[in-house]
């Protein structure tokens, strides 16, 4: 078996496609030393070898050590020194790298091959003593720590002790002799902490370090991001191990990372952060302010400090070039890591950058519109669920702001939330349903957990590209990074600004996309849509077959699903007709009412007031179709509670109110969502459905003849299972139809359907198919009938399902589509044989979520039905999922 690929020198035998074997960061170093950019040789063992290294008790195969050594005499061969050479010693790199990318989920290892013996050698060779030095120590403090477990503190204590013996603050105003001392204490404390010394043969250290990086696929912070990302625990990591070079050999070197456009905005504009004289992960991890590669970047951030622009020009204009090369061959914005050594570029890695949902609507629709990609791909590229970020509210900019602080723009969108200072307790307050926000100098792999129940993330040191900047554009939380004005206290819990002492729990505001950091809360108000949002829309209608609609009852839910662009609404629930002020005293009363008559005299009451609520709705939906589904929820709920609701209904009623007390508890139920609920009150007080058809066909005849626009109300009867039901439902609305037009001579054109809500319904579909023009799934209330599972206690228990893998996710968030799917298709299939142009919809939470709407696009379903907020991302998920 061929468990590793060598890569360098111009060519590779691995491709950019074989990510699931070579993990992301090995196929795109192949994919870039196969177009001729400078990339250090190297090669990658296999995601196999993980595999099979987890499968057979941490062993390799056979074949590895052989594959390995082949793989280490390439590098040799390429770049003219031998690993471990006293004289010409080889570096290498051991880096981890999943099929996607886990941003400092796993550990890398630099400088490897480093000894008492080599470090002379490389001192020598280099002719720059401080630089090998400098190496060693890096090395023996990333080896110790990843590699050996020996604790991060035990060297930072040893660094920050000799620079403070010196009266030095930076690194880089240590020398060699400095080094010296300082590996010394380093390599005293390994064998201090385990008890013996540090591996001094490399061929020893590259093994370990291997291991480490396949063994690091299971700590718990690479266990965490997997859950929060659905990523499976079985794809595992390759590694590579590459030729080092480097980027702290003085003034001509440096690293640094890079966007080939801008993350945050999405902007034609290299955007990137470097280091001089630095390695690794220098710039991210906020050891020194990152320098701007653009002249135009460093204007934008106010930064004094040069551009490699203007420092490295000459590096500057190659970098540059490779930027538009990688986009033109990747046809994507690419996240690009690289070095300088002594004025030569080299490419340490490549990949899909993570951006924010602006950003990512404005490069797929200008890279179609630079040809770079065609209108599908363009809609293909964004992930519907993502849209949320564009539709959720922004700061106010009327409103007053207590700026406390600012720091850079690194995710954005507006939170407001209590400050917390770990993740601990972020998650802690987060589960108890708090608003947080997490604050942290700046954040590391293991703040992950916090990050994601905060609403809101923000450092005080680190840049763009920081730890805490990726993270949030990547959960799309907002993020403020870098507000060097203030100062955390983690000992006391304060955060410390000028002029305020914030303790934990206190209310402040990020704005992620001006930096802005406020005292209190600061209201919000509602998004502005770019126009690239309704061109990526425009090209997800030209390819979705699904109709989406949305589920609204009041005007502005209308209007705001409208402006969305629903085509029409799915599912209008009238239970507020009955319930808002007057009209819920007046529905009493009909509960209490003795008879017919009294009942009907209570209606009267409610009817002018629905019908006006229909002429409202019918009007701003401007002939769309209205779903119209008739009263449903339990008469439970519309009882009065406290003696003084009761005293009311007496007083309308003129009854007592004992009496009223008495009859409300002969209505009480038990189990009122499988009670006297959905058409079944109907069947026992017909004059309710009769009162709601006749305000809606009134309303439909008004809006003809003062609008002239053409209503066409389908009328929806909730939770039926008995054919006969519908029937007589049906009857009732039919007739008053015709009642409605000899009065008002306009034939209002209607149709009546169901809710397929109950698996009875599903079942006997064919059956009920007689009577109903439609269909709409009510996917709330048929998977809690499915599973017997009632949605408002299932919360207590349906986590330890999960976590448990007895269920992969809450069915009444994503449709189970093996089990209440099963009834859907059933019910589809037999309502058409009935009736073949059967009209069938989902409505209910699922109609918004992504992976519900696949699966009613495969099953045909004529459209989908969702909350307005939803509607973008309903449509886009259609457009994908006709793709
Ligand atoms: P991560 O997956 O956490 O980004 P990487 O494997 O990319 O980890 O390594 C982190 C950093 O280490 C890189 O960005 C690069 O700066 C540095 N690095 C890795 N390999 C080499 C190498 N061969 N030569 C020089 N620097 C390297
Ligand atoms: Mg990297
Ligand atoms: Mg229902």
């Amino acid at each position: 078996t061929k468990w590793v690929y060598h890569f360098g020198g111009g060519s590779a035998e691995g491709r950019a496609d074989m990510r699931n074997l070579l993990g992301g960061k090995g196929a795109n170093l192949a994919e870039m030393s196969a177009l001729g950019l400078p990339v250090p040789p190297g090669f990658t063992a296999t995601t196999e070898v993980c595999t099979y290294f987890y499968a057979n008790g941490k062993k390799y195969p056979a074949e590895l050590t052989a594959q390995v050594e082949a793989g280490v005499a390439h590098i040799e061969k390429i770049v003219g020194l031998k690993f471990g050479d006293a004289k010409a010693p080889l570096l290498v790199s051991v880096r981890s790298g999943a099929r996607v990318s886990m941003p400092g989920m796993m550990d890398t290892v630099l400088n490897l091959g480093l000894t008492d013996e080599t470090v002379k050698g490389l001192a020598e060779m280099s002719g720059d003593a401080r630089f090998a030095y400098d190496s060693y120590r890096r090395f023996i403090q990333m080896f110790g720590n990843v590699v050996l477990g020996v604790e991060h503190h035990n060297f930072e204590d040893i660094l920050d002790f000799h620079k403070q013996e010196k009266g030095v603050d930076l690194d880089t105003e240590l020398t060699a002799k400095d080094w010296q001392k300082v590996i010394a204490d380093y390599k005293a404390k390994v064998e201090e902490e385990l008890g013996k010394p540090f591996p001094q043969d490399p061929k020893e250290q590259l093994w370990s370090a291997i291991g480490a990086v396949f063994g690091s696929w299971n700590i718990p912070r690479a266990i965490t991001y997997r859950k929060i990302n659905d990523i499976p625990e079985d794809w595992g990591t390759a590694v590579n191990v590459q030729a080092m070079v480097f980027g702290n050999m003085g003034e001509d070197c440096a690293t640094g990372v890079a966007f080939t456009r801008n993350p945050s905005t999405g902007a034609n504009e290299f955007y990137g952060e470097y280091l001089i004289n630095a390695q690794g992960e220098d710039v991210v991890a906020g050891i020194r302010t990152p320098q701007h590669l653009t002249i135009a970047g460093k204007k934008a951030n106010n930064s004094t400090l040069p551009a490699m622009e203007e420092t490295m020009p000459e590096v500057f204009q190659q970098l540059n070039a490779v930027r538009a090369q990688l986009e033109k061959h990747y046809t994507d914005m690419q996240d690009i890591e690289f070095t300088v050594q002594r004025g030569t570029l080299y490419m340490l890695q490549t990949r899909n950058g993570k951006r924010t949902a602006p950003a990512a609507l404005k490069i797929a629709v200008d890279m179609c519109n630079e040809g770079l990609i065609d209108r599908k791909t363009a809609v293909a590229r964004i992930d519907p669920a993502s849209l949320d970020q564009l539709l959720h509210p922004t700061l106010d900019p009327k409103a007053k702001k207590d700026v406390i602080a600012r720091g850079l723009p690194a995710s954005p969108g507006a939170a407001s939330g209590k400050v917390v200072f770990t993740a601990d307790e972020a998650e802690d307050r987060a589960s108890k349903g708090e608003k947080v926000i997490l604050v942290r100098v700046e954040t590391s792999p293991e703040d992950i957990h916090g990050m994601h129940a905060a609403v809101g993330i923000l450092t005080t040191r680190g840049g763009m590209t920081s730890h805490a900047a990726v993270v949030a554009r990547g959960m799309g939380r907002p993020c403020v990074s870098g507000a060097g004005d203030l100062r955390v206290d983690a000992a006391q819990k304060l955060l410390v600004a000028k002029g305020h002492k914030i303790a934990e729990g206190e209310v402040i505001t990020i704005d992620g996309g001006t930096g802005e950091v406020m005292a209190g809360a600061v209201p919000t108000i509602e998004p502005v849509l770019s126009g690239d949002f309704a061109t990526l829309m425009g090209w997800a209608d030209e390819v979705r077959k699904l109709r989406i609609r949305t589920n609204a009852e009041t005007p502005l839910d209308a209007r705001t699903a409208r402006q969305f662009g629903a085509e029409g609404i799915g599912l209008c629930r009238t239970e507020h007709m009955f319930f808002d002020g007057a009209r819920i005293i007046a529905m009493r009363e009909m509960i209490m009412a003795e008879d017919v008559a009294g009942r009907k005299k209570a209606l009267a009451k409610i009817l002018p007031m629905q019908r006006q609520d229909f002429v409202e709705l019918f009007h701003i939906m401007k002939g769309l179709p209205v779903t119209i589904r008739l009263l449903d929820p339990p008469l439970h709920e519309f009882l009065p509670h406290s003696r003084e609701e009761m005293a009311e209904v007496a007083a309308a009623s003129g009854i007592t109110t004992d009496a009223v007390a008495y009859r409300a508890s002969q209505l009480h139920e038990s189990n009122p969502m499988l009670g006297h609920r959905g058409c079944r009150l109907g069947i026992t007080y017909p004059e309710i459905y009769e009162m709601q058809a006749r305000a809606i066909f009134e309303a439909a005849a008004e809006v003809k003849a003062k609008q002239g626009e053409t209503a066409e109300p389908e009328i929806m009867i909730p939770l039926v299972g008995i054919p006969k039901e519908l029937t007589l439902m049906k009857a009732i609305i039919d007739r008053v139809a015709e009642e409605v037009a000899k009065e008002t001579g306009h034939k209002v054109p209607y149709s009546v359907g169901t809710m397929i809500e109950l698996p009875r319904a599903a079942l006997l579909a064919g059956e009920i198919a007689r009577d109903a023009a439609f269909f709409s799934f009510g996917t709330n209330d048929l998977t809690q009938t499915t599973y017997g599972l009632s949605r408002d206690d299932a919360a207590r228990f349906i986590q330890s399902y999960e976590r448990q893998g007895i269920i992969e996710r809450d069915p009444f968030i994503s449709l189970d589509t093996e089990g209440v799917g099963e009834l859907v298709k059933i019910a589809a299939e037999r309502g058409r044989k009935t009736r073949s142009n059967i009209k069938l919809g989902i409505c209910g939470e699922h109609g918004g979520d992504p992976a519900s709407i696949h699966f009613c696009a495969q099953v045909g379903l004529d459209y989908v039905s969702c909350s307005p907020y939803r509607v973008p991302i309903a449509k886009l998920a259609a457009a994908q999922a006709a793709l």
